[in-house]
């Protein structure tokens, strides 16, 4: 029911939301949306300094042909940090907070180390890159250098939505997707697959980010409560036991 303090209006909820993303977050999303909207794949990244005043932003451009002065583009290393980072200027002060819609991969994070970044903030989670981000076993020295302070992914909708639409457009060879599911990802690959089956995703081609993320919220909070279950599951052996079949012979 709109308003009721239990079942709060999805769109209320999605628009009260997204108004508490700060400007880089908000950002970032635009950039991920422009990647996805122009045949991308929908990661979008801004660096700010310690005010919060946006420097620099940026998004995936694998599959353009052409790009501002600067940035990477029709490439496989074309990503959004990666576009970022290279047009922060040389031996600037190390203060730059990174702000990406996607976890960074194993070359954003290797880029994040060369770069002037005091903190990386990532919404969504991506399961492909988990663990490859501190590179300290590889050398006394990498180990003994100053790091970046990764935080993420978000725990909320908005990190749901981050990783979601990282999966349109371009979608996801078979192997990857294979692999996401194994790593524990295929509701999210589920959601995705039913959306664009539905015609949903060409036709959140149309709007802004913010009113696809409102669009997307009631998913996203399925979602999220689907995941929260399973943890719940995995945190307490008594209730996978429950839900066993009585004839199973375990
Ligand atoms: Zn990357």
């Amino acid at each position: 029911m709109p308003g009721d303090a239990f079942f709060p209006d999805p769109a209320a909820t999605a628009e009260q939301l997204w108004a508490s993303l700060d400007e880089a977050w908000q950002e970032a999303f635009r950039q991920a949306w422009e990647a996805f909207r122009s045949g991308n794949i929908a990661v979008g990244a801004c660096a700010a300094l310690p005010d919060g005043s946006i420097v620099r932003a940026a998004r995936n451009r694998v599959a353009d042909r052409s790009a501002p002065a600067g940035e990477i583009f029709g490439s496989a290393l074309a990503h959004a940090e990666m576009n970022v980072l290279a047009r922060l200027p040389y031996r600037a002060a190390r203060e730059f907070v990174l702000t990406t819609t996607l976890e960074p991969c194993i070359q954003c994070s290797a880029a994040i180390r060369l770069g002037p970044v005091a903190a990386v903030r990532f919404a969504g989670a991506d399961p492909l890159w988990a663990g490859c981000h501190d590179f300290s076993p590889l050398s006394r020295r990498e180990a003994a250098r100053n790091k970046a302070v990764l935080s993420g992914p978000r725990s909320d909708e908005v990190g749901l939505f981050g990783t979601l639409i990282s999966r349109f457009g371009p979608g996801l060879n078979q192997r990857t997707d294979s692999q996401l599911r194994a790593l524990g990802d295929g509701d999210s690959l589920d959601l995705v697959a039913r959306l664009e089956s539905a015609g949903e995703v060409r036709a959140l081609m149309a709007v802004t980010v913010q009113d696809a993320f409102g669009r997307l919220y009631p998913h996203l909070a399925a979602l999220r409560e689907q995941q929260s279950r399973q943890l719940d599951s995995a945190a307490d052996p008594g209730a996978l036991n429950d839900r066993a079949p009585a004839d199973d012979p375990v």
